[in-house]
């Protein structure tokens, strides 16, 4: 039986498509493999959104060459936001690479060329579901619009038939992706929205969680809002990118939205769903970037308190409006300082925010097991390990909170299952 290996960094959108790509090469009689040197095909999902990330991908493309020396019936393929419009510049560096094929696409060699319409015969408890791909809005040090191209929308009778397929197979819970969600159903005849979306999913028999991301301050509406009010199965978790807490650095960004606009934004949400988790994106050390516009950051995270925050260093990418117009004019050692003091804010605020759980009865939807413990995911997205003997893949348990940390959750199961 031949053999697949999948090597995969980035994005939840990666790691989904990914999933379905390895579910598809069952289906054709290929058996997954743990070991690279034992595959016979051998296929990289790419990222390219920051610097480091491209640099991992080279690498391992540059390693899997003697590979491909030793074994020439070895194919290679490669997907992913590496791989971009100009096909022949990149067979032209990279001739060992059999198959390029663009993200989200299915290679036609394959047989398939859509990947929407592969899903994974075994889901897992937590699936992912791309609604949207690519995005229309060209944050200046965004590389992403030129890779995944422009938003197109998914028809929302196909997601909602895919949706129903996934939880036939055992999913409980679906994560919508998107680079931005919000824009979803622009393009589409009837233009719906992803309030109407969710309304739909909603109704699913079996389905028992409906999470999404990314938002866009710009573009996260009022009816948004409430369909996470008021909608059941919709989790009271948002991702909302600030990037910075400086209108200057904001329009550098090209965000098209200000800092004043982001507070009355989190104060609305939060007046609505007073439970929601929110979690946001920073880049630190963006070009002129100056001690006190980072501080704006600082302030603004120490008022808003987000669950989470993803910090980021500032790297250009060639290509971008950034990267071509602006100085990378912040010294490598201050980004590095400014990620660290954020690092270490966000760890004081989680703690905090975490403490308040201690105690508590939480829903957790156990996911899988790792080493003696069990693991899942809160409404709210937190990370909860607990020890029992029982067996719970797939099911809604409810925990008793007895530890806390900045990052985890740990407890008891308590005797009322809720599946
Ligand atoms: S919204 Fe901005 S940061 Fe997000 S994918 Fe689009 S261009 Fe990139």
């Amino acid at each position: 039986m031949p053999q697949y290996y999948i090597w995969t960094i980035g994005c939840q959108m990666n790691k989904a498509e990914s999933e379905r790509l390895g579910s598809y090469l069952e289906q054709l009689g290929y058996q997954a493999t743990v070991s690279v040197e034992q595959a016979d095909l051998v296929l990289l999902n790419s990222c390219v959104v920051r610097q480091s990330a491209e640099n991992r991908v080279l690498n391992k493309l540059n390693s899997l060459k003697s590979l491909k020396g030793s074994r020439p019936n070895l194919i290679l393929a490669v997907t992913g936001c590496l791989v971009d419009s100009q096909l022949d510049q990149l067979k032209q560096s990279f001739p060992d690479v059999d198959y390029f094929f663009k993200p989200g696409e299915f290679p036609q060699w394959l047989g398939k060329d859509k990947m929407d319409s592969v899903l994974p015969r075994y889901p897992s408890p937590s699936t992912f579901v791309t609604i949207i791909q690519g995005c229309n809005n060209f944050c200046s040090y965004c590389i992403v619009p030129y890779r995944r191209g422009r938003e197109k929308s998914r028809p929302m009778a196909e997601i909602a038939d895919e949706v129903k397929e996934l939880v036939h197979r055992g999913a409980k819970e679906v994560t919508l992706l998107g680079q931005n969600v919000d824009s979803y159903g622009h393009d589409l005849p009837d233009r719906p929205d992803l309030a109407d979306l969710l309304s739909k999913l909603n109704t699913i028999e079996g389905l028992a969680r409906i999470r999404f991301l990314t938002n866009h301050p710009k573009d996260m509406s009022p009816r948004l809002i409430e369909a996470v009010a008021t909608l059941d199965k919709v989790c009271e978790q948002l991702s909302l990118p600030v990037q910075a807490g400086d209108n200057d650095i904001l329009r550098a960004m090209r965000r098209g939205y200000t800092v004043e606009h982001y507070y009355q934004l989190i104060n609305e949400i939060r007046k609505r769903i007073p439970e929601v988790a929110l979690s946001t994106d920073v880049i630190v050390g963006f070009p002129s970037e100056s001690e006190r516009q980072f501080q704006q950051t600082v302030d603004l995270l120490s008022e808003l308190k987000f669950d989470t925050v993803h910090v980021a260093a500032y790297s250009p990418r060639a290509g971008t409006i950034a990267s071509r117009e602006l100085e990378d004019n912040v010294p490598s050692a201050e980004k590095r300082k400014r990620l660290h003091k954020i690092e270490q804010l966000q760890e004081k605020i989680a703690t905090e925010i975490n403490t308040q759980l201690w105690g508590k009865l939480v829903e957790v939807l156990a996911e899988g097991r790792k080493e003696d413990k069990w693991w899942g995911r809160t409404r709210s997205g937190k990370l909860v390990f607990f020890s029992d003997p029982g067996d719970f893949p797939g099911k809604l348990v409810k925990v008793r909170i007895e530890k806390t940390s900045p990052w985890s959750l740990q407890g008891k199961v308590e005797l009322n299952r809720i599946d």
